[in-house]
Formats: structure tokens, sequence, C-alpha cells
């Protein structure tokens, strides 16, 4: 099946009892049983829910994986992942990562005894010189989030793959319209559905997609034992979003790229970000590793200047200035002071992330408005 058609109907049926076309919202904590222990496969729905178990389908489909496994938040799912592992065990991760993973993997796995080693990534041998017998998980974005770096995917997954590591990629960014990890050799991919998955702002939801029967069993174990799972409201609007996510994507890919274009070209802005720009260090990986280049744009202005960055940021009308990414509506971040806040300063310019920096997220508006908006922004 085509990933046009795996978005509309891979693991949707209509429902059984009624014959719904939509997939039914599920909104029940219990199911009846017959006899103690014997059930339709349903007992609770932190366990099991059947809008759950669709969108749980849907999502393995579309990263060409076996299960997918739905938590409360994007970072829910990241917390499971690091569930699996033990005091002493150590992990490899970008330098360059989503503010909130950073802190999750410092400030709260640090103090469980694991190790944390950030590295600049970008392909396999980077890793190498971190490995160790306590090594147990590669974890990275790509693109990653803000400097929109790319990290060879098939590269690392030849390291961890031969090293008998797990290889843990951030898919967030890029989706499975633009990227399949799970097909370049990683173990298991990791997305915040709040953002281009469920498309249009109004969800927070994560998810995990693995091929690996053993580390499904795990995973499963602690979604069930540690209880981060999604309501069936929120699973329906993922369902509901993702049926559109081929045709936004083209669009965010359209308008980003023409954001991007146009940035370059503007006397007054400084470097661009963004891997469909030829000069991005990263362009030629993207250009294989990748169907497109996505909708995230990250520049800064020539004189460097944060109080004239953070002006033009406050004079975007159309680009709202908030938190997150994906959503139809372009949105404009200060990664410094909104996203990557949890990051000390130092730890950021060390990682080339300047205060001056200002992430769009290039939403399907008319792409003539847009540049206008930015074009009364500058200035
Ligand atoms: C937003 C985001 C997350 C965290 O997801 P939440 O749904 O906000 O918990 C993780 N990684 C990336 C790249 C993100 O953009």
């Amino acid at each position: 099946m085509e990933f046009a058609t795996k978005l509309i109907h891979a693991g949707i049926e209509p429902d059984p009892t009624t014959g719904a076309v939509m997939t039914p919202i599920f909104q029940t904590s219990t199911y009846a049983q017959t006899s103690p222990g014997v059930h339709k496969g349903y007992e609770y729905s932190r366990t099991h829910n059947p809008t759950r178990t669709v969108l749980q389908n849907n999502l393995a489909a579309l990263e060409n994986g076996k299960y997918g496994i739905c938590f409360a938040t994007g970072l829910a799912a990241t917390d499971a992942v690091m569930k699996i592992l033990k005091p002493g065990d150590e992990v490899v991760a970008s330098s360059d990562l989503y503010g909130g993973t950073y802190r999750l993997f410092t400030k709260v796995f640090q103090e469980f005894g694991i190790k944390f080693h950030f590295v600049k990534i970008q392909s396999g041998e980077d890793i190498i010189p971190f490995l160790n017998s306590n090594t147990k998980l590669v974890w990275v974005e790509t693109p990653t989030n803000p400097l929109l770096q790319i990290v060879d995917i098939l590269s690392l997954s030849s390291v961890t793959n031969q090293k008998g590591l797990l290889l843990a990629v951030d898919n967030t960014f890029a989706t499975p319209f633009l990227q399949n990890p799970l097909s370049l050799g990683a173990d298991i991919v990791m997305h915040s559905l709040t953002k281009y998955m469920a498309g249009h702002s109004d969800v927070v939801m994560g998810a995990l997609i693995v091929k690996d029967d053993a580390l499904h069993q795990k995973l499963a174990f602690i979604q069930n034992a540690t209880g981060a799972t999604p309501g069936p409201m929120d699973c329906f609007l993922v369902l509901r979003g993702l049926k559109t996510l081929h045709v936004r994507m083209e669009r965010h890919c359209q308008n980003g790229r023409e954001i991007a274009d146009w940035l370059y070209r503007h006397p007054k802005v400084g470097h661009v970000y963004y891997p469909g720009l030829p000069h991005h260090v990263g362009h030629a990986l993207a250009s294989s590793q990748m169907n497109d280049f996505g909708g995230m744009v990250s520049f800064t202005l020539k004189n460097d200047d944060l109080a004239e960055a953070v002006k033009l940021m406050e004079n975007l009308k159309l680009f709202t200035l908030a938190e997150s990414l994906g959503g139809v509506e372009s949105l404009c971040t200060h990664p410094a002071s909104m996203t990557h806040a949890s990051i000390p300063k130092e730890e950021r310019e060390k990682n080339g992330l300047k205060d001056t920096l200002i992430r769009l997220s290039v939403g399907l508006e008319d792409i003539k408005d847009l540049k206008e908006d930015l074009s009364q922004a500058i200035g």
C-alpha cells in the first residue's frame, strides 16, 4: 500500500457493529467480562482502548514498523524508552536536541544513574569514541531542532547494529512522509504527534514505533505499568489529522523552501538554516535520506543584534509567536528563551545555538502573505 493510502486506510476499518466509517471514540474506562478473565481483548483503558489500538496500528504502518505505542505526550514516549535502561547504563545522544529531551535526560534520568554523552553526531563515526561496554542506546533527532542539522541514519545504524545497541530516532520534524528511520536500520522511532502528525495544534500526544517483538513487549509493559497513556478523544483527533498528512506536508515543504530562499536573499538576514538550501552542510545527505526538506526554517539577522531579533518577533502578525510547530498556522519561536531555555546558555552556544536565532514553523497560508509579513517585521 502506498503512503497516501496508508494514511487513510492502514489499520482502519468501518466499525463492525454500526458501519461507522470514522473510528468511534470509545470513551470508556472499562469493559464487560462474561466470566472472570474472559473478555474481548479489552479489560481497562490504560492497558488497551479500541480508538488507541486503531491509531497505534496506523502509526506502525506509516513508519514501516510492526507496533505503535502511544503516550500522553512526546516526552512521555521518550521517558518510556529511558525506562528500559538500568542504573550504570550509558546513552550517546546528539548535542542538538529538543530542550525538553535534554532536560528529561539530564535532570531526571541522570539522577537515576544513567550516564549521557552529548555529542555532535552526523554519522556513525562520531559515536565510536563514546561507546563502551555500558552503552545501550543512541538517541538522535534529524533534522535537529532548531538548527536543522541532518544525521546519517543508515551510517549510524550500521554501527549500532554491529555493536548490539539500540538506535532511537526522534522523527518529529521529518514525519514518515519525509523519512522512515526503521527502514534505515533504526530500532525505535519516536514522535511528538503534537506537531505535524496531528497537525492542527489542538492535541498533545507522543508515540513510539518499533519492529522487534521483544522490544515492543518491554515498551508496551512500561506503557501500561507507568500509565502515561492518551485518552480516546485525543487518539481520534490524531487519526483525523493523519488523514491529510501527505497533503499538508507537500505544502509545508513548498512554503518552507520559498521562505528559506527569500530569507537567504534578504540583505538584512545573516544565516539561514534549511536543509533544502544548497549551502547547508547536510544538503546532499538530506537529498538522499529525505523525500523533501520540510517546513522548519531557522535564521539570524546579519547584525546579530538580540534587541532587533526580539523586535522582529514582536512585529510579526501572521506568524504567531508561540512554542510548538507543525500546525496549519505559521508560528515563530525564539529557541533560547522558549523551546530550548532548559539548556544552559553555555551548552547552547557550544552547540551553535545563538541567542539571536529565530525559528519559523512555516504553515499553510498563502506564501505571498507570509513573505509580506516577514518583510514588514524585518523592516
Ligand atoms: C515537541 C517535541 C518533543 C516533545 O513532545 P511533546 O509532545 O511536547 O511532549 C520532542 N521532540 C521534538 C523534536 C519536539 O519538537
